[in-house]
């Protein structure tokens, strides 16, 4: 891919209020984050489950964010859906789009705006799409560079789950990572807002996005959230825009310090131990399955036996718990472990 990086300050800070309400509104809050803030958001056009909500102002809204570009000198963005909506945009001179996670997923929908952005120079930063397919994400990002969008972002805003979980989006930070890898330079922003769904979770959500290295925040910000037409329970007040901006804690990733250096290693060279002992831990499992899966075979009993599983889960639970370690974590390694063991069996004894 083509990339031009114009994100040079970390954290790059987009902030605004989820929906551009009024002239009013988004003049308060831009005034309110001006200088905490790079670019300035605001939805003009809302894609919302509901049809009976709020579904944005539409092009007016684009009026008052011209407002906000003239009072304030912020750059401003907003939400792309369509080629009207981008033709709108780019007829008003908004400085930077953003497609969001409900276009994402569709191929069409981004091609369509892809094309109605050929030969335009803008920034246009792409949200992940809803459910954890990275491929969708990439291909997005594709389609807008093969139209000759050099100025490229992914925004992480993390993904639906049917799992009982404290965040509205599920994080699933090892999606950004592998984002990292596979597209080298490309910027990735946080949204912690639409991660957490309420605000007492955004700080700390974007702390998370910094220890991990994300080179930016997108946070919804609202002089009184209570009364927000979209969205209220996750933005944050525009006092608490600063707090949380005031409060990160930015690590070096290029350590300047030589002895913190060798420290590191120490750890990296202990934990490359401990991983070596779960390998071969795993594969004396292995060789027990194998065993198991001869003896199955010979008595004509059953790969799966639904009460054995849920011994395993629930004393593997209770050993985590008493370590006081992430159960749920234990849970998904062992349902990994327990896959595979299935697998394995089942090869045997065809
Ligand atoms: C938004 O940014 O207000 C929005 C609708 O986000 P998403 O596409 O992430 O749901
Ligand atoms: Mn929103």
């Amino acid at each position: 891919m083509n990339l031009k990086n114009n994100i040079n300050k970390k954290p790059y800070v987009i902030a605004g209020p989820c929906s551009a309400e009024s002239e009013s509104q988004v003049l308060k809050i831009a005034n309110d984050i001006k200088l905490v803030t790079d670019v300035f958001r605001a939805g003009a056009w809302k894609p919302r489950t509901n049809p009976n909500a709020f579904e944005g102002y539409g092009e007016i809204a684009i009026k008052w964010l011209q407002k906000v570009q003239s009072t304030t000198g912020l750059k401003v963005s907003t939400e792309v859906a369509t080629p009207r909506h981008v033709e709108i945009c780019l007829k008003a001179g908004i400085d930077m789009l953003w497609i969001g996670a409900r276009t994402t997923v569709n191929p069409f929908y981004v091609q369509e705006i892809a094309e109605s952005l050929r030969g335009v120079d803008i920034p246009v930063f792409v949200k992940n799409p809803i459910h954890p397919e990275i491929g969708l994400w990439v291909g997005a990002l594709e389609r807008l560079n093969k139209v000759g969008i050099n100025n490229l972002a992914a925004i992480h805003r993390g993904f639906y789950s049917y799992n009982e979980s404290a965040f509205r989006n599920e994080p699933k930070w090892e999606l950004p990572i592998k984002l990292r890898r596979e597209i080298k330079d490309l910027p990735i922003i946080c949204d912690p807002s639409h991660i957490a769904g309420k605000s007492s979770l955004v700080e700390d959500i974007a702390q998370t996005a910094m220890d991990i290295n994300l080179d930016g925040l997108m946070i919804e910000t609202h002089f009184n959230p209570k009364f927000a037409l979209s969205d209220h329970k996750q933005q944050v007040t525009t006092k608490q825009l600063h707090k949380i901006l005031n409060n990160l804690v930015l690590r070096d990733t290029k350590l300047r310090d030589e002895a913190f250096k060798d420290e590191l290693l120490q750890f990296r060279n202990e934990i490359d131990i401990l991983d070596h002992k779960i390998i071969v831990q795993l594969n004396n499992r292995k060789k027990i399955v194998e065993t198991i899966a001869n003896f199955k075979s010979k008595n004509k009993l059953t790969i799966f036996q639904i009460e054995r599983w849920f011994e395993i889960i629930k004393t593997r639970s209770l050993i985590a718990k008493e370590l006081e370690l992430d159960e749920k974590m234990i849970q998904d390694i062992f349902e990994l472990i327990h896959k595979y063991s299935i697998i394995k069996q089942t090869e045997i004894m065809r």
